[in-house]
C-alpha cells in the first residue's frame, strides 16, 4: 500500500505490515495514529560503529549491547514477602548484573537461560562502588531481526509487548518515507529568536541521526532533541498562559479592607504573624482591591500557619458583605478549622458553621437554609460543600486546604457557586520552582518559607532495627510524661494484606510493649467516619499511641503528640516522610521523629533519609526528592498534559522550560488574543489539543 497518502492523522492501522493484532497492540499503548508513532523517540542509539564490551561501561553511559545471561536469582528483601530479582550478563570481557525491584510482567524471569544471547537496553548505574542496570529491557537476541548496517546509529525504542523495537523501526522508517509532512506550526519569529530547527528535521534526525552529529545524539543533546523538548514544554506553557490571561479578564467587585471586623481580629491575635504570613496576606488582599478574580495558590511547609492567613483574608470578604467557603478534604480538618476559627474570632459575631457527610438530614437543611439567605458568613467542610443542594447568597471567597487532594473539576464547581468567587489554594507539599511553573503555570503563587519563630527544631534521627528497643524505651519515657505518639507503618501498594499484617504485627507488639498505655490502630479498610473517630479520640488523648497504616491525615494538629517513628522508612519518598514528620513539633514539647529502617536496606536508602536528619526545610527537601525521583510524586491530580511529555525531563530541562515559559508568556503579551497571522498556527493547535475551551478567555 505504497503511495497511501499518509498524514499525522491517519490511523496506523493502514500502515504495512499492520495488521489488526499488531494494530491492537499498539493501539492499547495509545499508538493509533502517524503522529503517535512518529513521536515514540528512541529511547536510546546503539553505536554499531565499535562493539560494545561489558568492561568498557562507565557510569551514566546509556547503553544497547548484546551479551549472555549467566545466572537469574531471586532475593527476598526484608520481611515484606517482595523479592528483587537478580540476572547476570556476561561476554568476553567481564560481567554486569541487572536488578529488578519488580516484576515487568508475569514469566518475565522464565524467559531467560543462562548462555542465551540477549539484548540489553539501558542505563549504567554505579551502586555502592559496582556497575550494574536497574530495570533494562532485556529482549532475546534475534540475529535475523538485526539490521546489518555497522557504521551506524541505530535508534531504540521500548519494546511493546513483544513488538521489538526492530519492528517499531521498521514501521517508523516506512511512516518517514511516505508520510505527508503539515506545514512548520511555530511562526518564525520563535524559530529564529529561540534558534530552534523545523519539526520535520528533528523527527526526520530523531529517528536517523546524520552522521556528522552522532555523539550529540548519543548524550542527547542533539538541535531535534532541543528542539522537540522546547516545543512540549511550550505547547503546556503556551495553554497555561492562555488560562491565566482568561482569569485576569474576569472582573470582581472590589473587597476593600475595613476596620470592623479584619482590623480588630489582626490586632488580637496572640502571637505576630510572620513575615512570610504578612507578604501573603498582602498578596492576597490587593488582588481583592484590584477589580479582578484571584486565583492563588499558597504554599507553605507544614506548620508554617497558612490557615490563619486565609482565615484573617475571610474576614475581608465578610466585611464587604460577602459569604466564604473553605473546604477541606477531611470531617476531622474541617473540625480543626472551625476550632481555629471560633478561637480567634469567636468574639466577633461572626456566623459560622461545618458542612460534613455525617451531618443529620435535618440540620443539613437548616444550614443550607441560612446559606441561602446569607445567615451564615463562613461555612467550612469537606467535599459536601460542593454538592448541588449548596446554595450561597453570595460567595466571593473560596479556600482550598490541602489542595492535591481535590481535582480540578472539583475546584470549578466550587467557584461555580458564585458568580465571582476569588480562590485561594493551600498546599503543604512545597513544589520546587521548575515544578510550580509547569504545575501552577496559571495561577499566582504565594509562599511561606518559615515557620513561627517560637517553634522547637524536630529531632530526627535514622537508625537500623536493631535500636529499636532504645527508641521504645525514649518513647515510654515520653508517655509517663504525658505525651502522645504516632507509630507509621508503609502502604506498598502491590499487597494491601501484606501491609495490614505488617502493621497488625507491629499493632500487637507494640500493645504488649506498651501495656499500661492505650494503643489504637488506624488502617486503611476503616471507612471515614470511622477514621476520623479514632482520629478526634488522638486528639482528645484517649488515646497515647496511635499505629497507623495509612498515612496519617495531613494538616492534623495533634499539639500533645511529640513523637513519631516511621517504621520502614526506606519505603516512603522524602517529601512523604517529611509531611509525616510534620504532625509532631506542633507544641510546647521538644519533638522526634525515629525513622527506622528495614533490615535490608541499601546505603542509598540511608544516605537518602539521613538527608532528613540534616535538614527541616520543606523546600530543599522537595528539590532533593524531585532530582532522584522525578516528578510523579508531585503532580496529584494536576497530571493531565505533564504526563504528556515524551522526550523532555523537568528536571534535566529545567533551563529550556524556562525558555519555553518565557517565550509563550512573551507571544500573549505582545498578542493578547493570537491575532497575528503568524500566531494562527499555534491558535489551531491548542484548540485541537486543549479543546475549544482552552483559549476561552482570550479573544
Ligand atoms: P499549616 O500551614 O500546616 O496548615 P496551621 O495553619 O495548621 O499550619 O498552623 C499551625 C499552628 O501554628 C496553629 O496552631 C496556628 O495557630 C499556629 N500559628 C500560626 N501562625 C503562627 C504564628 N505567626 N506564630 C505562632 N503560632 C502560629
Ligand atoms: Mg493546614
Amino acid at each position: 500500500m505504497s503511495g497511501l497518502n499518509l498524514t499525522f492523522d491517519t490511523s496506523l492501522q493502514y500502515l504495512k505490515g499492520v495488521g489488526p493484532k499488531l494494530g491492537q497492540i499498539l493501539s492499547s499503548k495509545g499508538l493509533k495514529t502517524v503522529e503517535d508513532l512518529i513521536t515514540y523517540y528512541p529511547r536510546a542509539y546503539e553505536d554499531r560503529r565499535a562493539a560494545r564490551l561489558i568492561s568498557s561501561l562507565k557510569e551514566g553511559d546509556i547503553v544497547s549491547m548484546t551479551a549472555q545471561i549467566g545466572k537469574v536469582s531471586a532475593i527476598p528483601l526484608g520481611r515484606s514477602h517482595r523479592k528483587m530479582f537478580d540476572v547476570q550478563l556476561r561476554d568476553s570481557s567481564g560481567s554486569i548484573n541487572c536488578k529488578f525491584f519488580r516484576v515487568p510482567y508475569r514469566g518475565y524471569f522464565e524467559r531467560f537461560t543462562p548462555g542465551q544471547q540477549v539484548r540489553v537496553v539501558g542505563r549504567v548505574i554505579n551502586y555502592r562502588n559496582r556497575l550494574e542496570f536497574h530495570h533494562p529491557e532485556l529482549s532475546v537476541f534475534n540475529p535475523d531481526e538485526e539490521t546489518v548496517i555497522s557504521d551506524q546509529l541505530i535508534p531504540i525504542y521500548r519494546e511493546i509487548e513483544g513488538v521489538t523495537s526492530t519492528k517499531i523501526a521498521k514501521l517508523i522508517e516506512q511512516v518517514l518515507e511516505s508520510v505527508h509532512w503539515a506545514p512548520e506550526v511555530f511562526p518564525e519569529t520563535l524559530m529564529n529568536s529561540m534558534n530552534l530547527i523545523s519539526k520535520k528535521k528533528a523527527l526526520m534526525s530523531i529517528h536517523k541521526p546524520p552522521h556528522e552529529k552522532f555523539e550529540e545524539f548519543l548524550q542527547g543533546k542533539s538541535e531535534a532533541h532541543r528542539r522537540l523538548i522546547f516545543e512540549e514544554f511550550f505547547w503546556l506553557e503556551l495553554f497555561l498562559a492562555a488560562q491565566k490571561k482568561g482569569y485576569q479578564k474576569f472582573k470582581a467587585p472590589p473587597l476593600k479592607t475595613r476596620h470592623t471586623l479584619f482590623e480588630p481580629a489582626e490586632q488580637s491575635l496572640p502571637f505576630e504573624l510572620t513575615a512570610g504570613q504578612k507578604a501573603t496576606l498582602q498578596d492576597i488582599l490587593k488582588d481583592f482591591e484590584s477589580g479582578h478574580l484571584m486565583n492563588r495558590l499558597l504554599q507553605g511547609d507544614v506548620g508554617s500557619g497558612k490557615t490563619i492567613v486565609a482565615m484573617l483574608a475571610s474576614l475581608v470578604a465578610i466585611e464587604n458583605g460577602g459569604q466564604v467557603v473553605l473546604m477541606a478534604p477531611t470531617e476531622i480538618l474541617a473540625e480543626q478549622h472551625l476550632q481555629t476559627a471560633q478561637k480567634f474570632f469567636g468574639g466577633s459575631g461572626l456566623r459560622m458553621e461545618t458542612l460534613t457527610g455525617s451531618l443529620k438530614t435535618k440540620d443539613k437543611k437548616l444550614i443550607l437554609d441560612r446559606l441561602a439567605s446569607g445567615d451564615i458568613d463562613l461555612l467550612i467542610g469537606t467535599h459536601a460543600v460542593i454538592e448541588a443542594p449548596v446554595k450561597f447568597k453570595n460567595l466571593v471567597f473560596a479556600i482550598i486546604d490541602e489542595q492535591h487532594r481535590f481535582g480540578v473539576e472539583q475546584r470549578a464547581t466550587l467557584k461555580g457557586k458564585g458568580k465571582a468567587v476569588h480562590t485561594l489554594i493551600m498546599t503543604a507539599t512545597p513544589i520546587p520552582r521548575t515544578l510550580a511553573l509547569t504545575v501552577y503555570g496559571d495561577l499566582e503563587v504565594s509562599t511561606i518559607r518559615e515557620r513561627p519563630k517560637d517553634r522547637l527544631p524536630i529531632q530526627t534521627r535514622v537508625i537500623y532495627p536493631n535500636k529499636r528497643p532504645q527508641a521504645y524505651d525514649f518513647l515510654n519515657e515520653q508517655l509517663k510524661k504525658g505525651r502522645q505518639a504516632y507509630i507509621i507503618y508503609p502502604l506498598v501498594e502491590e499487597s494491601e494484606k501484606i501491609d495490614l499484617q505488617d502493621a497488625m504485627t507491629g499493632f500487637h507488639e507494640v500493645k504488649s510493649r506498651f501495656k499500661e498505655f492505650r494503643v489504637g490502630l488506624l488502617h486503611g479498610r476503616l471507612k471515614g467516619d470511622e477514621k476520623d473517630e479514632l482520629m478526634l479520640s488522638f486528639k482528645r488523648h484517649e488515646i497515647d499511641i496511635l499505629v497507623s497504616t495509612t498515612v496519617v491525615e495531613v494538616g492534623v494538629d495533634v499539639p500533645n503528640a511529640n513523637i513519631i517513628i516511621i517504621e520502614h522508612a526506606e519505603r516512603f519518598g522524602l517529601s512523604q516522610l517529611h509531611q509525616l514528620r510534620g504532625r509532631v513539633g506542633r507544641g510546647l514539647h521538644k519533638s522526634s521523629c525515629i525513622m527506622i529502617l528495614g533490615k535490608a536496606v541499601s546505603a542509598e536508602a540511608k544516605e537518602r533519609t539521613s538527608f532528613l536528619e540534616s535538614t527541616n526545610d520543606g523546600f530543599k527537601i522537595s528539590e532533593f526528592d524531585l532530582e532522584i525521583r522525578g516528578p510523579g510524586e508531585f503532580l496529584g491530580s494536576r497530571q493531565s498534559g505533564l504526563a504528556g511529555f515524551k522526550l523532555a525531563n523537568l528536571v534535566r530541562d529545567s533551563e529550556l522550560l524556562n525558555q519555553a515559559r518565557d517565550a509563550a508568556f512573551g507571544i500573549f503579551s505582545q498578542d493578547s488574543q493570537l491575532k497575528a497571522l503568524e500566531n494562527q498556527g499555534l491558535k489551531m493547535e491548542l484548540l485541537k489539543t486543549r479543546g475549544p475551551t482552552a483559549l476561552a478567555g482570550v479573544g
